[in-house]
């Protein structure tokens, strides 16, 4: 590279990861930035739910919550309500946050275990202050002020996903990024075939680069149609392979919550956003046609179709090397592990701010790049058994897409954590996995895997010291959430714009 000459990064794709990267690189560094996108072959246009993590990704763009909310047409999320995973009317949440509060040296939930054994306890959910004000259909959000404790209520969005990456567009426009809107049709390589040099578009233009950033989608141009970086197959563990997607009218509950229902081959999702709601079915087609899951779709809607519904195919699992010589994959390009927990916007954040610790000087550093890619495969692997859970450990006996998936072997890093919270209800979260304590006891919990015993130092606190104890922390969350505004006016009016003096 010469000398003096700004490092050029070409990012190929235009979708949620191709901007999240653009405005990212353009906020925190001093590289020319070029995104390639195609509006012939056009966005995946699904993703629409998130996990709190993405709040810290806007702030540290210096995006404003409420314009965003506004211009996304978003709303808030607190959990996933997981509905019919045991039998049709069962139904848990995954609430972000934490549940009730530890005592001493044990986490909360072996007392509540202890406590729920006696008949002494509610419902784990109800010692959760998110799925409290979930259920009741509240928010707020409490700044710090001082003297006071603010309620721990972590909270997520909802979004457009088309909306959000115009919106990223107009924040990277204002930033010097360059768009090129055309088709890429091949990437050049260097003689050794191990980096990329540049792309060529369908109109014979050459774009050359030093950095690459592939984020093409389930195409994955660059990263495996240029290097050969191949999606290693988590099939035989999450065995949904397609979706089909419709936006409706918005005249239900305009929930605080993604809402998960299971179905005979797969699970539904409604997603509440301003102006209409998301949904879509997650299925596997050895189990069940596309006409079936759109029936069954369809069926289900809140309210009138927006748009036909649209099938998309894909394989879940994760590309082996995400980070190849000068090129990085994000988003779909990088795998795709499907939606249950909202993580796919996650990883493609996680990842950039990974690429970004490792900003790469002028030559690929091999020793980093191997670094990266060690620490995405952790982050990979992790999310992958939290997934594989709920459909391991799912009720519906004599459903054959539910029967295959309760027999099919689970991996060892999962069945160790199963094992670990049948013996003794152990949880232990390693180093940097992304979900909580909490969120793995509510989904075992909800998903009927009860410790043989709890922790023997539970034992200790008196029945009526426990039973004092569940009532305090469960009443404490309901009257904290009756004094929280209804979600649609408290979005209204948080959303509202600044009106001046
Ligand atoms: P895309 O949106 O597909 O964008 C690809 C871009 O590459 C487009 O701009 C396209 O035009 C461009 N492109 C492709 N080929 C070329 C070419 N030859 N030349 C030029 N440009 C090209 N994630 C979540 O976090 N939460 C969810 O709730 C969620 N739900 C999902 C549901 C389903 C059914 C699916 C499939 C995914 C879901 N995801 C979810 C994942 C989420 O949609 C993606 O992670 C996110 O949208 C990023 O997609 P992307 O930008 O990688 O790909």
């Amino acid at each position: 590279m010469d000398e003096g000459r700004k490092q050029r990064i070409i990012i190929v794709g235009g979708g949620t990861a191709g901007w999240m990267a653009a405005a990212a690189l353009a906020r925190f560094t001093d590289r020319a930035i070029t995104l390639v996108e195609s509006e012939a072959i056009g966005t995946v246009g699904v993703g629409e739910a998130t996990i709190p993590q993405l709040r810290l990704f806007n702030a540290g763009l210096g995006i404003d919550e409420a314009e965003f909310l506004r211009e996304t047409r978003g709303s808030f999320k607190l959990g996933i309500e997981f509905a019919g995973w045991s039998c049709d009317s069962s139904r848990y949440m995954h609430a972000f946050g934490s549940v009730g509060q530890g005592a001493g040296l044990l986490p909360f939930h072996q007392y509540w275990l202890r406590a729920h054994a006696s008949g002494i306890a509610e419902e784990l959910g109800r010692y959760s202050l998110n799925e409290t004000a979930a259920r009741a259909g509240k928010m707020q959000i409490w700044r710090p002020s001082p003297g006071a404790q603010a309620p721990d209520m972590p909270w997520a969005y909802h979004f457009d996903a088309g909306l959000y990456a115009a919106y990223l567009r107009r924040y990277c426009d204002a930033r010097g990024v360059t768009r090129v809107e055309g088709t890429v049709s091949r990437a050049e390589k260097s003689p050794d075939g191990g980096t990329l040099t540049g792309i060529l578009l369908d109109d014979g233009t050459s774009i050359s680069g030093d950095y690459f950033i592939d984020c093409s989608g389930f195409r994955a141009l660059l990263i495996e149609g240029a290097l050969g970086s191949e999606l290693e197959d988590w099939s035989q563990w999450l065995p949904c392979n397609r979706a089909v997607a419709v936006p409706c009218a918005g005249t239900g509950e305009f929930t605080p919550y993604t809402r998960s229902t299971a179905t005979r081959a797969g699970w539904r999702w409604r997603i509440p956003l301003q102006h209409r709601i998301g949904n879509g079915h997650v299925y596997c087609s050895s189990f069940m046609s596309d006409d079936e899951a759109a029936a069954n779709l369809l069926d289900n809607l809140d309210g009138a179709a927006l748009d036909e519904p649209r099938v998309l195919r894909f394989t879940t699992g994760m590309r082996r090397t995400q980070w190849s010589g000068n090129c990085l994959a994000l988003g779909l390009a990088a795998g795709f592990m499907e939606p249950l927990e909202s993580t796919s916007i996650h990883l493609v954040q996680s990842a950039i701010a990974r690429f970004l610790g490792m900003l790469p000087g002028s030559v690929p550093q091999p020793a980093l790049i191997d670094e990266f890619n060690r620490q995405a495969s952790f982050e990979w692997t992790s999310i992958r058994d939290f997934l594989i859970l709920p459909y391991h450990a799912n009720g519906r006996v004599g459903e054959p897409f539910w029967d295959a998936c309760r027999a099919a072997e689970v991996p060892e890093t999962l069945q160790r954590k199963i094992g670990q919270f049948r013996a003794a209800g152990f949880v232990h979260r390693e180093y940097e996995e992304l979900f909580t304590d909490a969120g793995w006891v509510q989904v075992m919990i909800g998903q009927g895997i009860w410790p043989d015993h709890w922790h023997p130092i539970a034992d200790t606190v008196p029945e009526s010291d426990l039973a004092a104890m569940m009532t305090v922390l469960e009443q404490r969350h309901v009257q904290t959430a009756a004094k929280m505004s209804d979600h649609a006016p408290f979005l209204r009016a948080y959303c509202a714009p600044a009106v001046s003096p």
